[in-house]
């Protein structure tokens, strides 16, 4: 295994050396990959003052940035959008390394970055406000959208490189400033993403401290939440993590964005058609080993078709290639780290003690490295465990007999991520996505849970924080509102008939 460590650091080293980044060697923050388990390099970690002096940077870029018209500020997307192409596979063998996505989804995510700077390039030209029909003769009422501020970006591990882009190509083209603090388990995609930026600003002459990257824990987090300087602080990560960040922004009155954790479901209707649902359900629940925020987590399927779908996704799960990521043919990588590997264990102990039947995977495979074949858990109701996101790849199945019964077994868990609905029954459909159907931010038909578009707002509502960000009007929370009165009159008349001084 050492070897193929040697390998893998190898190939970062390469990826890096192609893209033009700098590992920071020194001490504090540790490169690993989950392929081994083992670590890549050691690396230098930002100090308290160095976040301090990023705030300080990107709070004097945002001053140049703000007047600087959008669709200039587009061009700078535009060349990072050029630059992401350019180094497409390097950054996803970056992903891979660190984060054992395989191939497929690794460059699935670099698209996902380029599609998001080729929509905030169109959104340049698209920053509209209103103009309102005023009350009174002689006036004009409107909207203007200005640029925010700083934006403090916290990410998690397992979007190292898409949940930034979403973040700062939208944040950059409404004139904003960037200060990232990635997950401390994916920093050398940090450093290849972070420095493409780098090349970017450099190339189109745009401020130099317009990004500023941190390498470091959760202190350095904690910091840049705290700094009354970031204007908006877009927390992507667990929902421990959202109840500390959300209050902490709210106390000194920032605006926060919070994308937090998910427990999602897919309701499979007696009409659905089930070779459909198959492939959906197991691509949303085992892809990405599980670790999405949007994986599907929980399976509500109708009492009359319930037996003959859990045994074929049994079937199909007995028959899932978990290993190296790398290799052609691997569907399933391994967990981010032992950690992780030994929550989903003990989810699975837990799932069990409360009534649950493993029907399907749920073994340690291979190492070293937290390799674990997806399992499926057939629940004899919606217990504990089930209402918790275990963030690996554990489907728990319920059953239900009516449709209203289906819709309160979703909708009863703190999270409302994304969800969906496979049936045939068009009535039953519409009812999924009506304001008393499922209460999440995503709601789909007759597709899984995840691999969601960058067009559409991308978010969810309670525990998983209300926040949205990439497609649709997301751009909004990264700008401010100003409204406008403009009396081109010669009279002063006020609102509501108002009379004073007359
Ligand atoms: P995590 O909460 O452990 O860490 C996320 C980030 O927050 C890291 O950068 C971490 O250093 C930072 N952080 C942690 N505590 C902090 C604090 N008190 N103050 C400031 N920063 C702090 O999450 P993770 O394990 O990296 O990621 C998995 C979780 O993220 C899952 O719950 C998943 O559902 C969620 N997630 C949500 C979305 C979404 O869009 N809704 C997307 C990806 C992941």
């Amino acid at each position: 295994m050492t070897d193929r460590t040697d390998q893998l650091r190898d190939l970062a080293r390469a990826s890096l050396r192609r893209i033009g980044a700098a590992v920071p060697s020194g001490t504090g923050l540790a490169a690993r990959t989950p392929i081994t388990g083992a670590e890549l390099f050691a690396l230098r970690a930002s100090t308290a003052g160095e976040v301090t002096r990023a705030v300080g940077e990107a709070a004097e870029a945002f001053r140049a940035w703000r007047t600087t018209p959008a669709p200039v500020r587009g061009e700078l997307v535009r060349t990072l959008g050029d630059l992401l192409r350019a180094h497409r596979a390097d950054l996803a063998d970056l992903i891979t390394i660190e984060v054992g996505k395989i191939r497929s989804e690794a460059l699935g995510e670099v698209q996902e970055m380029i599609d998001i700077c080729d929509f905030a390039v169109g959104l340049s030209r698209q920053l509209y406000g209103r103009t309102i029909a005023s009350e009174r003769p002689g006036h004009r009422l409107a909207e203007t959208w200005h640029p925010l501020g700083v934006v403090g970006v916290i990410s998690a591990f397992n979007f190292p490189a898409a949940v930034w882009s979403w973040n700062t190509a939208i944040a950059l083209v409404c004139g904003d400033a960037v200060v990232w603090k990635p997950s401390e388990l994916t920093p050398l995609v940090s450093i290849a993403t972070s420095h493409l930026l780098d090349r970017a600003i450099a190339r189109t002459g745009a401020p130099a401290g317009l990004h500023r990257l941190l390498l470091a824990g959760r202190e350095a987090g904690e910091t840049l939440v705290g700094d009354p300087r970031v204007d908006l602080v877009s927390a992507t990560g667990s929902t421990r993590m959202g109840r500390e960040v959300g209050p902490r922004v709210a106390a000194r009155f920032g605006r926060v964005l919070l994308e937090l954790g998910g427990n999602n479901a897919a309701v499979v209707a007696p009409s659905a058609d089930l070779d459909l649902a198959l492939r959906g359900i197991v691509f949303a629940a085992a892809g990405t080993a599980g670790q999405r925020c949007t994986t599907l987590r929980r399976l509500i399927v109708h009492r009359d078709v319930a037996d003959q779908l859990v045994e074929r996704l049994a079937a199909v799960y007995g028959r899932l290639p978990v290993g190296d990521p790398f290799d052609d043919g691997t569907l399933v990588g391994p967990l981010i780290t032992e950690a992780a590997a030994d929550t989903m264990a003990a989810a699975l102990d837990r799932a069990q003690a409360e009534g649950g039947k493993l029907v399907a995977g749920g073994r340690r495979t291979g190492g070293p490295g937290a390799y674990a074949e997806p399992a499926i858990v057939r629940m004899p109701r919606q217990t504990a465990i089930v209402r918790e996101e275990t963030f690996a790849p554990i489907l728990y199945v319920l059953t239900y007999d009516t449709f209203d019964e289906a819709v309160a077994l979703h909708n009863d868990v703190p999270h409302g991520l994304s969800s969906s609905i496979f049936t045939r029954d068009q009535q039953e459909a519409e009812r999924f996505l009506a304001a008393d159907g499922s209460d999440c931010g995503i709601a789909n038909v007759n597709i899984g849970t995840s691999g969601a578009e960058i067009g559409g707002a991308f978010g969810g509502e309670k525990a998983t924080g209300g926040g949205r960000e990439s497609g649709s009007d997301a751009w909004r929370a990264y700008m401010r509102r100003a409204t406008n009165t403009v009396n081109y009159s010669s009279t002063l008349s006020l609102a509501q008939n108002v009379s004073f001084l007359t």
